[in-house]
C-alpha cells in the first residue's frame, strides 16, 4: 500500500489545481492571493518516507491518482528519487533542471510551483534524518 494524499483545490478566479501550502503562496496561474494555507508538506513527508521505507524509493511502483495531491506527489517522489542518483548537482540546481526539462503541456504554470514546493519537501526529509 501507499500513503495518498487527497487534496484537490483549485483557483477560485482561473480553476487552475495547486497548492497553496504555506502563507503568500499566489496562484501560480493567474496570481490571486487567496489567503488560504492548507498544510500539507508533513502528508507530503509523511508519504514520501513512507515509501522510502518500506519500499526503498520514493517512486510507487503503482500510483493511482485520485487527487490533483497524488498527482503532485508522484512528481516530487520522482524528483527525489532523480536526486538521489546522481551526486554532482545541489538539489536547488537539479530540481531546476528537472522542472525545465520537463514536459508540462497545459500545466506550465506548476513548473515553478512544484520546483518550490519539492525544495520544501526536501528540506523537511532532510531535516528529519538529522534528529
Ligand atoms: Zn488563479
Amino acid at each position: 500500500m501507499s500513503l495518498h494524499i487527497m487534496y484537490d483545490h483549485q483557483c477560485p478566479k482561473c480553476a487552475a489545481y495547486y497548492i497553496p501550502y504555506e502563507q503568500n503562496i499566489v496562484c501560480p496561474n493567474c496570481g490571486l492571493d487567496e489567503n488560504e494555507v492548507d498544510d500539507i508538506v508533513p502528508q507530503l513527508v509523511h508519504s514520501a518516507n513512507y515509501q522510502k521505507n518500506v519500499y526503498g524509493c520514493y517512486t510507487p511502483i503503482a500510483w493511482w491518482v485520485g487527487s490533483f495531491g497524488d498527482h503532485v506527489a508522484l512528481l516530487l517522489f520522482e524528483i527525489l528519487d532523480k536526486f538521489n542518483v546522481q551526486k554532482e548537482k545541489e538539489f536547488i540546481e537539479f530540481s531546476r533542471e528537472y522542472v525545465d526539462n520537463r514536459k508540462w503541456g497545459n500545466q506550465l504554470y506548476l513548473k515553478e510551483h512544484i520546483r518550490n514546493l519539492s525544495y520544501k519537501v526536501y528540506l523537511e526529509i532532510e531535516n528529519k534524518q538529522d534528529n
